[in-house]
């Protein structure tokens, strides 16, 4: 492992202040000290979508995490649903994932995490009649055809298992849901997501 000692230089970045060249005074465990040197990148806005999840297994969920920081994601909703097959104890793992992917793409932004017990804490948890994209593989608007998503859209994919007939009549009841078709073959969780985060991005080009 790189270990940095007094004297190196450092690049900081949040959104609020930029990127910030600096140089390491102390280190030890704990805590840090740094004397910024220069500006490198003025703050920037940031915006992206919300992706809602299902828990799928740590490998996979890694590497989602990590494209998905890639593709602009400001914030991970990780849901519990009915036919989850794994458990999700703890973000602090995907949040180090996060940090690291935002450094390798040069984003100054570090998407939130939430995780929620089931559907429909989180989808009382979205702004009412707020745009909801769902992957959903039993049919739905073929995702070429959506109208342009709004910039705030948050968008949801189910578990390995699919939605329960409960969680689609929950998905059915809300306003401002919109289902859609990724194509004829069932994708994993996944590349679900990836491709409706590939989806937004598209859209918020104009037509
Ligand atoms: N339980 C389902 C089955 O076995 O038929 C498959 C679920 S799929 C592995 C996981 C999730 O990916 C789905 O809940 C859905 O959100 C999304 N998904 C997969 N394929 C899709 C497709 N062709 N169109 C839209 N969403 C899809």
């Amino acid at each position: 492992m790189l270990r940095l000692r007094p004297g190196d230089p450092v690049r900081l970045f949040n959104p609020a202040s930029g990127e910030w060249l600096g140089i390491l005074l102390r280190l030890d465990r704990r805590s840090a000290e740094v004397r910024l040197a220069e500006q490198l990148r003025a703050p920037i806005r940031e915006p992206g979508p919300q992706l809602a999840i299902a828990p799928i297994r740590a490998n996979r969920l890694d590497w989602l995490v990590e494209k998905a920081v890639e593709l602009g994601v400001a914030r991970i909703a990780l849901v519990t649903t009915r036919r989850c097959v794994v458990r999700l104890e703890r973000s602090e793992r995907l949040r180090a994932i996060a940090i690291e992917a935002a450094e390798q793409c040069g984003r100054l932004s570090l998407p939130e995490f939430a995780i929620f017990g089931d559907l429909a804490r989180f989808l009382a948890a979205l702004p009412a009649d707020g745009t909801l994209v769902v992957a959903d593989e039993a049919g739905g608007e073929p995702i070429a055809s959506v109208p342009p998503i709004p910039p705030d859209a948050a968008l949801l994919v189910g578990p390995e298992g699919g939605f329960a007939p409960e969680e689609r009549a929950l998905l059915a009841a809300r306003s401002g849901t919109r289902r859609v078709s990724l194509g004829p073959r069932i994708l994993r969780s996944e590349t679900a997501a990836l491709f409706l985060l590939v989806a937004y991005a598209l859209a918020q080009r104009p037509r």
